[in-house]
């Protein structure tokens, strides 16, 4: 029995634009994501951000910055990580502060920096915001992650990412409300923005949940799913969102549907591809795995699954390419999303990466 997606009720909203951070990265599919389906080995995505604004008190947050441009300026022991993997190719036109000073908005009006988690694609460089500007992490940061580079020779985390900035950490008491199996941490105390506790890929790895209208009854909602999943095909189809027998808009393109039954075969497991989702985090023989808890990882994609199956909730993960050419980015509003119809319009793009 599915987990049911309760979400309390709230008059308040925040103002939410995603941010295109104009990061191109080409990963191995192995690397995230089993099986490997049609001979698709990488995967492409960008990285997007958001900019959150909370009109009653004037704040406003941008919840990750994507890789920082200079790239090679990470600490080292990032960067030798990165290079020795050898698997990524990386193309970054802008920092997210350069993004948003180009579309006016001031430096200093951010009052927060919230990294989901604390991977090369999320972290980008907060020395490029004023020491104004805090920077908020989720549970187990500190212990996890501090001292940074090169006070901590092996951290991977840089002494500028925090110089004179307040690193605010937010506890486990904090989350003290469950949302769709998620623990939950009322940001603004109004209902407005959560941020989720979604344990597994990496240690304080958070999501965040906007309320982005609020028509009587039916309000709408964009969960920040960060990299809780890397590809679509990690959601859907579940029992909760099967794939239709007839898909529309089709994502192989063209006038007509598309028929569902096309799918059938590259499916992992074909009797089910209809509710079940055609890709799972990989984990190697060794037991290795990206998710530094490969179980919990897949728990929270479950709990992803009830979200995204909901008509008033648009799921916007880090890496989500089907989502190109079809949402409007920074410095567009996507309160309206639903209006728009960007859910229906992206949900089943993904079934193209197989290039039937
Ligand atoms: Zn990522």
């Amino acid at each position: 029995m599915a987990a049911l997606v309760n979400i309390p009720q709230s008059t308040s909203t925040v103002e939410v634009s995603i941010i295109d951070t104009t990061s191109t990265i080409h990963f191995p599919t192995a690397f995230f994501v089993t099986p490997e389906i049609n001979d698709v080995k990488t995967l492409r995505g960008g990285s997007y951000s958001f900019l959150i604004e909370h009109k009653p008190s004037g704040k406003r947050l941008v919840f990750d910055l994507g890789v920082r441009k200079d790239w090679k300026n990470y600490a080292k022991p990032l960067l030798d990580n990165l290079l020795s993997t050898g698997a990524f190719t990386l193309d970054i036109k802008k920092n997210v502060a350069d993004i948003l000073t180009d579309h006016g908005v001031s430096l200093d009006t951010i009052d927060g920096i919230i990294w989901s988690h604390t991977h090369f694609d999320h972290i980008g460089d907060p020395s490029t915001f004023p020491s104004s500007t805090s920077l908020i992490v989720g549970p187990g940061f500190s212990a996890a992650f501090l001292p940074a580079y090169p006070t901590n020779p092996s951290s991977q985390l840089l002494d500028t990412d925090f110089a004179g900035r307040s690193l605010v950490e937010i506890q486990p008491s904090q989350f003290d409300q469950t949302i769709g199996g998620y623990k939950a941490y009322d940001y603004f105390n109004d209902g407005s923005f959560y941020l989720l506790d979604v344990p597994g890929h990496a240690i304080g790895h958070i999501c965040g949940l906007a309320r982005t209208t609020t028509t009587e009854g039916n309000a709408t909602f964009i969960l920040m799913g960060a990299d809780t999943v890397h590809h679509a095909g990690q959601l859907r189809p579940s029992d909760a969102l099967p794939l239709p027998d007839q898909i529309t808009p089709n994502p192989l393109g063209g006038p007509l549907p598309c028929p569902g039954e096309m799918f059938e075969k590259i499916h992992p497991a074909p009797e089910t591809y209809q509710t079940k989702p055609f890709y799972h985090i990989n984990v190697d023989e060794n037991g290795n795995s990206v998710a530094h808890d490969p179980v919990e990882a897949e728990h929270s994609v479950d709990h992803l699954k009830e979200f995204d199956a909901l008509e008033n909730v648009f799921v916007a993960f880090a890496h989500d390419a089907s989502l190109e050419g079809v949402i409007q980015t920074f410095p567009a509003k996507a309160n309206d999303w639903k209006a728009a119809g960007w859910k229906e319009e992206s949900r089943w793009r993904f079934l193209a990466d197989w290039k039937l």
